[in-house]
């Protein structure tokens, strides 16, 4: 059995390593011509950790993120604490076998990549996927280079402007949030009176929200901007920034804010016009499923967008696992097990952001990591599928 898949962010090297792992012939086809990850950051929960300590990578993660010892929620205007959650790798592993890590996207997409074997033209770049086609015996992928190829099974992780999702399933074009996030990296040392007390600190405030959290062991400073701009058009939906726009809209914000903001370099500064799709009620059709931000693209106020595509793709390759050669049977499990979960998670995302950006101050105050639980404590390696 070929399963082709279809985008190699981190849910498609996910699924490509998990699946390869358990023994699977894969193909991964990427419309890029190198293999990277932009210049921003994610949260990795301990449901994300313990997925990559079951496929083995703990050791290559520990050694680029180490656990992120606290979180809170700050006053946007004095930097006053509004909730604060601590907690020693002791703790992390006591409630949740595994630890949560702040990391640059680059560094745990570059794990995801080394633990992958491309032996045998398993990963094929420069091939942007432009028409899905399948009938009862294979499913046919056609690409912009001009290139056709088959497959048994496609896994498309091709991202919120899935092309598998848009051809092959009901479903309605991503629509413009009317939020605009500029995402920055800052170097420690430019700013060395700034406190990292809490490690990751959320600030909102009634239509604006600025985070931000230090990776790479302390050394780099990354944070998200998010402000309301409705009437934000854009060809493009990422693009670089423009720090003075940045500090426009954050220019009365609390000091350190302001500090990190103005020392953010001129390329470090990507804007994102951030937008969302529905949740679909079925992820299969056919010989072809959804994975990651193509079956559940979802505001980023959880921080769980990536980690729900890591999940899936774990689960994934345990569905094809126990189904041998009955791939219908693998989709189907997969779609039942993962449906629900990421479905939840994708709605909760959209109340946290209306808490985070509401006019109620008192929604606004928990700590970031309050009311986690069920998502930190989902293990995607021993849910009953
Ligand atoms: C501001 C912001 C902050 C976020 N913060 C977090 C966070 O803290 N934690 C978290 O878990 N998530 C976060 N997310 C969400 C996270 O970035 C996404 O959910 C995640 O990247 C989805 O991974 P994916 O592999 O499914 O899709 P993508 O990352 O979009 O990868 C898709 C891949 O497919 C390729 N591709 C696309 N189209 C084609 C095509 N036609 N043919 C071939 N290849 C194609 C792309 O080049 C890419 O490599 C955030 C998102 C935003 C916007």
């Amino acid at each position: 059995m070929k399963i082709g898949i279809t985008g190699a962010g981190i849910g498609g090297m996910t699924a490509a390593v998990a699946l390869q792992q358990r023994g699977f012939q894969v193909v991964v086809y990427e419309q890029a011509t190198e293999l990277g990850e932009v210049g921003a950051a994610i949260t990795l929960g301990p449901n994300a950790n313990r997925i990559f300590a079951a496929l083995g990578l703990e050791d290559e993660v520990a050694a680029l993120a180490s656990a992120t010892p606290s979180t809170g929620t700050l006053h946007w205007q004095t930097g006053e604490r509004l909730g604060y959650v601590q907690r020693s790798v002791e703790d992390y592993l006591s409630a949740y076998g595994a630890v949560t890590r702040h990391m640059h996207r680059a560094d745990i997409h570059g794990v995801l990549v080394r633990a992958f074997d491309a032996g045998t033209d398993s990963l094929r770049l420069d091939h942007r996927l432009t028409d899905i086609e399948q009938d009862s015996n294979e499913v046919t992928l056609h690409f912009a280079n001009g290139q056709s190829d088959r497959c048994d099974i496609v896994v498309a992780c091709d991202g919120i402007k899935s092309i598998a999702r848009d051809k092959l399933f009901i479903t309605e074009p991503p629509t413009f949030t009317g939020l605009v996030a500029w995402r920055g990296l800052v170097d420690r040392e430019k700013i060395p009176e700034v406190n990292f007390d809490p490690h990751f600190a959320a600030f909102p405030a009634e239509n604006k929200l600025f985070g931000r959290y230090p990776i790479r062991h302390g050394t780099l400073i990354n944070y998200v901007a998010i402000a309301s701009q409705p009437d934000f058009h854009e060809e493009s939906w990422s693009a670089y920034g423009d720090v003075a726009d940045v500090l426009a809209e954050f220019s009365d914000w609390y000091e350190d804010i302001v500090k990190i903001i103005r020392a953010t370099p001129a390329d470090r500064c990507l804007r994102w016009a951030m937008h969302s799709r529905q949740p679909l009620d079925s992820w299969v059709t056919g010989r072809v499923a959804l994975l990651g931000d193509a079956a559940h693209p979802m505001t980023p106020f959880l921080g769980s967008g990536a980690v729900m595509a890591i999940e899936d793709g774990a689960v994934l390759a345990r569905c094809f696992a126990a189904a041998g050669d009955d791939w219908a049977d693998a989709l189907q499990l997969y779609e039942r097990a993962r449906l629900p979960c990421a479905n939840k998670v994708h709605m909760d995302s959209v109340k946290r952001g209306e808490a985070y950006l509401g006019s109620d101050p008192a929604a606004r105050g928990q700590a970031p990591s309050v009311g986690m639980e069920e998502v930190y404590q989902y293990d995607a390696m021993s849910v009953p599928i």
